[in-house]
């Protein structure tokens, strides 16, 4: 009855792929529609996309309805309805497109017969996915001129065989499998019975688009073999074809940190980007944040900074969470930026500057943060006889502050206190505590300091003999972990992503 009167509002029900497992893969359609829902029914393979999400939505994952085996179709259109209902904004996130083996059909039936409308928003399948992660070019118009996706798990409902093999082994053109891992053997045995020579080649791409994306580059004759002995699990895709020749040597290349377990300390809410940086080279990476931030110690000092700034000739910047913290209290002021007067300003590092420039303000020098001697040779000669103030943490940097001190008249403020945190019983520091994990880059002593607190003695020795390989930021950092007795295998040279990346990328090519 009700479905009757409110028939001309019913809210449209979306079915969203949700691509292979990186976020970044979703659709601006896809991301949109995410970040309006109220209820976001997803796949396990799609839970990687949460983050996009309002937090405010709510997040069901599909294997945690009530009464979902052996029907699980059925619950969820269940959930769906109910959701629709009560005039829900509903988005079904499929793994990779909704109607590749995504039974979205199904699914949808019960919605439309209630009268809602759908819309289907696409997604990267898997087989895309999977192409582009080992660099198999589906078609070839010289070898290649159709592409079957096929099934390896047929309906166990079913009687017999649904797939005609003797069609697809004659199939003028590229095989990809999904859901083959289990039975690769069955589906190596029932091609090449057929007739498929067993010299073909085949890539196998398992997790394709995760950090931890795996290609197995063989022939359907020592395909499961290979598999077996790099201990390929699903999800994965299996393309069998003549384009699939030579794909492991191309895309081995292209990710550098294949097999990488990485472990860096940037502070929490900063390490984003180098994650993400760190997975597209094929690591692992997990980000412990040690050190976190607090208020000012001495809120009147900072105060008062604030209040005298326009008398000092450089205000120096020495990290992008000082200029974060000082802004926050102007604002709390009701001040802004012109407090600065002529005072001209000095970012210590492109992070610092960056930040810096998203309140208004064009650093007029930014030494590298790296290097101690760059940042001293940089900063004395224009700053020498001047009044300065130096905006920083409580701690850190002390010999640069000496250094200024020797020829600059020098006030110096802590914005922020920097805070040794203790991760024991987060779930991100097992690795750690474990062992397992092959390289260390640590952001700064401190940092480094901190996570040498969550070791015992034997996760101490892997760090000196070697075992896991440490790369720091900056020559100031190395040099404090040197000084404690550890080696440097690798220095970054700037705290931008690409060049930490590069960085943990030769520390783990000398380290094979
Ligand atoms: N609708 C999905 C497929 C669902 S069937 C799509 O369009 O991709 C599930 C199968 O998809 C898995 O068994 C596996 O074969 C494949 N798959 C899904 N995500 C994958 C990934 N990230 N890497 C490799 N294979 C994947």
């Amino acid at each position: 009855m009700s479905d009757a009167t409110v028939g001309e509002c019913l809210p449209t029900v979306y079915f969203v792929g949700a691509g292979p497992g990186d976020p970044a893969l979703l659709t601006v359609r896809a991301a949109a529609l995410l970040a309006a829902a109220d209820l976001v029914l997803y796949d396990r393979l799609s839970a990687n996309c949460q983050p996009l999400g309002p937090t405010d939505a709510l997040w069901e994952c599909v294997e945690q309805l009530p009464g979902c085996h052996p029907d699980r179709v059925g619950a969820i259109s269940r959930r769906m309805l109910e959701a629709a209902q009560a005039g829900k904004r509903v988005v079904r996130l499929k793994g990779g497109d909704s109607m590749i083996f995504g039974r979205a059909a199904e699914e949808w039936h019960p919605l439309i017969d209630a009268g809602f409308p759908v819309e289907v928003v696409p997604g990267v399948t898997a087989a895309l996915a999977a192409a582009a992660g080992a660099m198999v070019s589906l078609t070839d118009r010289r070898i290649a001129s159709a592409v079957a996706l096929v099934t390896g798990h047929e309906n166990p409902d079913k009687p017999g065989s649904m797939i005609d093999w003797s069609a697809l082994a004659q199939f003028p053109g590229t095989l990809v499998f999904y859901m083959g891992v289990a039975r690769l053997g069955h589906l190596v045995e029932r091609l090449s019975h057929h007739g498929k020579p067993e010299t073909t080649p085949v890539a196998l791409v398992s997790r394709a688009s995760f950090p931890d994306e795996t290609i197995v580059q063989a022939t359907l004759g020592t395909i499961e073999n290979a598999a077996r002995l790099q201990g390929i699990a699903a999800p994965a895709i299996t393309i069998v074809g003549e384009v699939a020749r030579d794909s492991a040597a191309r895309a081995i290349r292209k990710r550098q940190l294949q097999g990488a377990v990485v472990i860096t300390t940037r502070p929490e809410g900063q390490e984003r980007p180098l994650l993400e940086s760190l997975a597209r080279q094929g690591a692992v990476a997990v980000n412990l944040p040690v050190l976190g931030i607090g208020p000012p110690p001495q809120p009147d000092l900072l105060d008062s900074a604030i209040d005298q700034l326009s008398r000092y000739d450089w205000v120096v910047f020495f990290s992008a969470n000082g200029v974060k913290a000082f802004f926050e209290r102007l604002t709390e002021r009701s001040l802004d930026a012109r407090c600065f007067g002529n005072a001209r300003v000095a970012a210590i590092g492109r992070e610092t500057a960056k930040r810096l420039l998203e309140v208004g303000i064009r650093a007029d020098l930014i030494p590298h943060a790296e290097r101690s001697e760059g940042l001293a040779d940089a900063l004395l000669p224009v700053v020498s006889g001047r009044r300065m103030l130096l905006v920083r943490a409580d701690r850190g940097r002390e010999q640069l502050e000496q250094a200024l001190r020797a020829v600059a008249t020098v006030d110096s403020v802590a914005a922020y206190v920097q805070i040794d945190r203790d991760l024991f019983g987060h779930g991100s520091v097992e690795r750690l505590i474990a062992g397992k994990y092959d390289l260390l880059l640590a952001t700064s002593g401190q940092a480094f300091l901190g996570v040498l607190r969550h070791l015992d003695e034997n996760g101490k020795k892997r760090l000196i003999n070697g075992e896991a390989a440490i790369v720091a930021l900056g020559q100031v950092t190395a040099a404090a972990i040197q000084n404690s007795g550890y080696p440097v295998a690798r220095i970054a040279n700037s705290a931008d992503s690409s060049s930490m990346t590069q960085a943990v990328v030769d520390a783990w090519t000398k380290k094979n």
